[in-house]
């Protein structure tokens, strides 16, 4: 084997992401050399100009108490929030069909925020920042992985540009169409939303009231986000709807998007006034049968993709690499390398259950407020209301949401 003309290290990250990077800061100072592998340059400044829609990245995140937290243990929450973010202490859920509405505040469960909402562009580059600065790990963006093998010491990394890397432990966290995942023939179950995203930063007519509102609609949920800006106007937009409808919400003019969102919003803001470009995504449900290997650990996408409809995919993300770096931490300190499957089963084993448990919650609301039928328009409408009026349900409801249940 030509294992001589690799570069050695003991950890190879795959993915410059947000859980790839956290991946890097999270095990730096533990006695390992690490690399992170991203195809993309990676965002130098975290200093975001202006204050109209179109200065704010159209992709954010919902980020949970427990991710803070984790983002503040690595030293990188004091960068974003001095930055710019947008902490929500309300959120407002209800359905467009019905009667059925319901109201989450931070002090049912006496805490400061329900969540804050970030921009993704902002947390990748404070993470890149951080991880830059780190001496025992190397980053390499832009640089592709192109092929890879496994070999009974860990795994052969072949880059686009030629270069060579053997890695004692390769953490994939390349996202949703993880080519590490698909190199290494690692089986997922997956189906079809039958939604696409569509998502930009918007202007109301008035203040967002630092609450998250959703709206169930038969055709799919509306999220209004609240963002940090001036007069508190701004909100970025996730509407997860049909995929025909998506091309109709993409092909209108400004104009006509601005009052359909606003329609579709019911005014809750008032009119919408000015709006950025919108991107559209789409939606598939994915996840992997085994995140591990020997010499192997899939995080963050790379592992599951889930709605958007709660706001969860990064924060399961960031949750794995946590307990990842802690499996690994824990057997660094008793003096075992980076790639022994008992280590990374355990890993396995503690994030499998409350992904997959996350995974058929959003899938099961999803379907309900999908459905037109009266029987279930009563549930879910009557289930909102019973639900609002049992404060005990409603703080463990809260809690699960906030990534500390
Ligand atoms: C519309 C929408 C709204 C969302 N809202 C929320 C929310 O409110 N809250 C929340 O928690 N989550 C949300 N999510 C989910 C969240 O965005 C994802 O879970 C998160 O971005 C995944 O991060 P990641 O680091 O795992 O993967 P990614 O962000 O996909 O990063 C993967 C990285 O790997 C790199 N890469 C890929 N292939 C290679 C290769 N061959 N070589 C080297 N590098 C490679 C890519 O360039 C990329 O930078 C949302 C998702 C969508 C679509």
């Amino acid at each position: 084997m030509g294992e001589a003309n690799y570069d050695k290290v003991d950890i190879a990250i795959v993915g410059g992401g947000i859980a790839g990077l956290a991946a890097a800061a999270a095990l730096a100072g533990s006695g390992c050399s690490v690399v992170v592998l991203e195809a993309r340059e990676l965002p130098q400044s975290t200093v975001l100009p202006g204050d109209s829609p179109e200065d704010y990245d159209a992709r954010v995140s919902a980020l949970t108490p427990r991710s803070i937290d984790f983002l503040e243990q690595l030293d990188v929450w004091p960068v974003i929030e001095a930055t710019r973010c947008c902490a929500y202490q309300h959120m407002t859920v209800w359905d467009a069909e019905g009667t059925g509405r319901i109201e989450f505040d931070a002090q049912e469960v006496s805490a400061e925020s329900l969540g804050t909402i970030v921009e993704n562009r902002l947390v990748t580059a404070a993470l890149a920042q951080k991880v830059q600065a780190l001496g025992d790990v190397r980053v390499l963006a832009p640089a592709r992985l192109s092929d890879l093998s496994l070999d009974e010491h860990g795994a052969l990394l072949k880059l686009e540009d030629g270069g060579r890397i053997h890695a004692q432990l390769l953490i994939a966290a390349d996202g949703a169409l993880s080519p590490t995942r698909e190199l290494l023939g690692m089986r997922t179950r997956e189906w079809e939303y039958g939604h696409r995203a569509i998502v930009t930063t918007v202007a109301f007519e008035n203040p967002h009231q630092h609450t998250a509102w959703q709206r169930f609609l038969q055709t799919g949920p509306l999220a209004l986000l609240p963002l940090d800006s001036a007069d508190d106007r701004l909100c970025s937009i996730v509407w997860s709807i049909e995929e025909h409808l998506a091309d109709e919400l993409l092909a209108m003019d400004d104009p006509d998007f601005a009052k359909a969102l606003g329609e579709a919003s019911e005014y809750t803001l008032g009119k919408v006034t000015a709006c950025a470009p919108r991107k559209a995504f789409p939606l598939r449900q994915r996840h992997a049968v085994d995140y591990v290997l020997p010499g192997v650990a899939l995080v963050g996408d790379a592992a599951h993709t889930i709605h958007p409809l709660a706001g969860q995919g990064i924060n399961l993300g960031l949750a794995d690499v946590q307990v990842l770096a802690e499996e690994l931490n824990t057997a660094f300190a008793r003096g075992l390398g980076p790639g022994r499957m008992d280590v990374l089963s355990r890993y396995q084993r503690r994030r499998k259950g409350d992904n997959l448990a996350m995974m058929a919650a959003m899938d099961g609301f999803k379907r309900l407020f999908e459905q037109d039928a009266p029987p279930l328009r009563w549930l879910r409408n009557t289930g909102m209301r019973t639900v609002a009026g049992l404060p005990m349900v409603k703080r463990r409801i809260i809690r699960q949401a906030m990534g500390v249940g």
